[in-house]
């Protein structure tokens, strides 16, 4: 096997494969935001970009070698194609997932979708984080706003687990969803169930669209995996004091709480692996906040292997 080569140029880094000239994985250079004296919101610098080197490029057993750098070529090499050894049952097989209300959703493999599902590239599948973890590569499709008002659960609607901010922005359609929704739904009816009492979510999935992650791309949250809910209410309780977070915590934490803040905040029968502590919002307390972490790639298959 030959080895692999690094290609630095200025739109990103490219993990190249031997002999060719076409990139295998990529990480994009993110201006870099400096704030200035005065300004309130950073600002991107001309000419100064970040990024962080996938350790994972130097564990491969074809590690690259070298690295070609031109600041200056601001062009795009083509994706090398690997050439896949039909197998009984590849990923990508899967067409649809079924929500556990029996509405099903087209099922898209983002590595293998091409040029079929054009507004898909903007959602950034496997994209790679300035720490190198991927965004999502499994998506469902939703093709207009109709397809919203689907229930995912008894109680839930696919609409309660996009984001409102997004909403209110005006959504372009086809518009593509980590399947990990579908499992996250699954388990908040579960919750649901638990407290016998409507949960009044505010966001959930948070595309490559929402505000924050146009101005910082990298920005590594559990929103952007469909892995991560907040909520304001269960029935009548508007969750805004230590003693709402408690009530929450210790139905979710059923295994064992080890405190809001840390990664994990403890076991869950549900799935959930953490929560938002008081002073991670800043004791400015107003909604509750749960994800299951940063589920990507295979893992998102093991996720709702339940549901496809
Ligand atoms: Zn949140």
């Amino acid at each position: 096997m030959s080895t692999t080569w690094i290609k630095l140029n200025a739109k990103a880094l490219y993990l190249m494969k031997g002999g060719t000239n076409e990139f295998i994985e990529k990480v994009d250079l993110v201006p870099k935001l400096e704030l200035l004296t005065g300004a309130t919101v950073p600002t991107p610098i001309a000419g100064k970009f970040s990024l962080n080197i996938p350790a994972r490029w130097f564990e491969r057993s074809d590690a690259p070698g070298q690295m070609a750098i031109n600041l200056t070529d601001t062009s795009e090499p083509s994706a090398f194609k690997t050439t896949t050894t039909p197998t009984a049952a590849t990923p990508s097989t899967f067409s649809k997932i079924t929500a556990p209300s029996g509405e099903e959703f087209a099922f898209i493999d983002s590595r293998s979708a091409g040029t079929s599902e054009p507004n898909l590239a903007n959602f950034q599948p496997n994209q790679a984080l300035n720490d190198g973890t991927l965004l999502p590569r499994y998506y469902f499709k939703v093709n207009d706003f109709k397809d919203f008002s689907k229930k995912l659960t008894t109680n839930f609607t696919l609409l309660e687990f996009i984001s409102d901010t997004e909403i209110a922005r005006g959504i372009t359609f086809p518009y593509y969803i980590p399947v990990a929704i579908i499992r996250l739904a699954d388990s908040m009816q579960s919750l649901r169930d638990r407290f016998g009492e409507p949960i009044r979510v505010s966001s959930g999935y948070r595309s490559p669209f929402y505000p924050d992650y146009q101005n910082n791309p990298s920005f590594k949250s559990a929103h952007r995996f469909g892995t991560a809910i907040d909520f304001v209410s269960v029935g009548d309780r508007i969750i805004d004091s230590q003693a709402d977070l408690d009530f929450v915590d210790d139905k979710v934490f059923d295994g064992g709480f080890l405190g809001g803040g840390n990664r994990p905040s403890g076991s869950s029968s549900l799935g959930f692996e953490f929560t938002e502590s008081a002073a991670e919002m800043g004791f400015d307390i107003h909604h509750s906040h749960l994800d299951m972490g940063y589920i990507t790639q295979n893992a998102e298959l093991i996720h709702v292997k339940d549901f496809l």
